[in-house]
């Protein structure tokens, strides 16, 4: 049969189908995504200079070597600064709880932060390899600070990039919102990974990562310390996964070594879906176990999530939660690992 196939993600459960009767050649999925220069104009950009457009004094300001700076040499020399988000969705205070009708509700107590970069133009993919160390470095503080406020059951960390994938504002930023409760999503794979080791007695990241390796066939790119893949069960097409080879449960618990690694595969890994798909927009995102109950789920692997806006939700994938990508990880991956012309002219790996 070669219609579809049906495909169950280990951790969540969840089914996806790869459509193989209407597979897309790779190249279908390369066009020029067109950012409008409406959208990309430095001009009004309240990040150009954050403290004068009105934005909150940075928590942290880092050098382009990674270096952190205080008083007017942060003004002048800053790669990277954190600064409060002006239009928090959280807010730091008490989540207290309160009862409406049958609903149980709760104040939006937590922290919201911006991870800002200088350059108007330069996103993730262009970044050098210090200052990609840099930004992942300021990632990992945040995370262990954030994560012991008293508060806080979890902290997210991800990046939009384009308009289509929620990026309001063009110049590069991330953004951290540390939360009074665990996300349902992320609770799901706990219990996931936790119902996998009762049954098999080791990490099912781990298991996978083993398998894959074997493989080699869905793996992008691998350095020292990670391997990116598309993953087996690819909720959407060009699904990208980068996992530490290290079994550690808690993002913050990573070294400076696996910083500059982590940096190093993301920029590249961005790279080349700049380059061979045409600068699509994107998310990416991080899953860890949260910091100081990692005892609770040593079973866990944190991991990097990055998901292409290429195709849209239509009735099927609303109705059902399944997902129909019409390309296979597989054939994903060997176009994300080949060069295009271009790439080979002016791009170094
Ligand atoms: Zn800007
Ligand atoms: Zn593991």
């Amino acid at each position: 049969m070669d219609s579809s196939e049906l495909r169950r993600d280990l951790v969540s459960g969840d089914w996806i189908a790869i459509a193989i009767g209407r597979a897309k050649r790779p190249h279908a999925f390369s066009r020029v995504h067109h950012h409008d220069s409406a959208y990309t104009k430095r001009a009004g950009c309240p990040f150009e200079k954050p403290q004068s457009s009105g934005n909150a004094p940075a928590t942290l300001v880092l050098d382009y070597a990674g270096r952190t700076l205080s008083g007017t040499r942060a003004d002048r020399e800053w790669f990277t600064q954190v600064i409060p988000n002006r239009y928090p969705a959280f807010m730091p205070g008490e989540p207290k709880k309160h009862a409406v009708g049958p609903f149980e509700t709760m104040d939006g107590a937590g922290f919201h932060e911006l991870v800002v970069s200088r350059d108007h133009h330069r996103h993730w993919a262009q970044y050098t390899q210090s200052e990609a160390a840099t930004v992942f470095r300021v990632y990992r503080d945040r995370y262990r600070t954030l994560s012991g406020e008293r508060i806080v059951q979890y902290v997210a960390i991800f990046h939009n990039f384009g308009r289509e994938a929620g990026a309001s504002l063009y110049h590069p930023h991330s953004q951290i919102i540390a939360i009074p409760v665990i996300p349902p999503d992320v609770q799901r794979s706990f219990a996931g990974s936790a119902r996998y080791f009762r049954r098999h007695h080791r990490c099912v990241h781990c298991a996978l990562l083993e398998w894959e390796r074997r493989k080699q066939g869905r793996i992008i790119a691998e350095n020292r310390a990670f391997v990116a893949m598309c993953p087996f069960v690819s909720r959407s097409a060009f699904e990208i996964r980068i996992f530490p080879k290290r079994h550690e449960p808690c993002f913050g618990n990573i070294t400076d070594r696996e910083v500059q690694e982590a940096g190093d595969i993301l920029r590249r890994v961005l790279g080349r879906l700049r380059n061979r798909l045409g600068n699509p927009p994107y998310n990416f995102f991080i899953h860890s176990a949260p910091c100081g109950r990692v005892a609770l789920y040593p079973h866990y692997h944190w991991h990097l999530e990055i998901l292409p806006k290429i195709s849209v939700w239509a009735g099927f994938e609303i109705a059902t939660g399944i997902e129909i990508s019409t390309i296979a990880p597989e054939y994903a991956a060997a176009f994300l690992r080949s060069r295009s012309k271009a790439s080979r002219r002016g791009e170094r790996m």
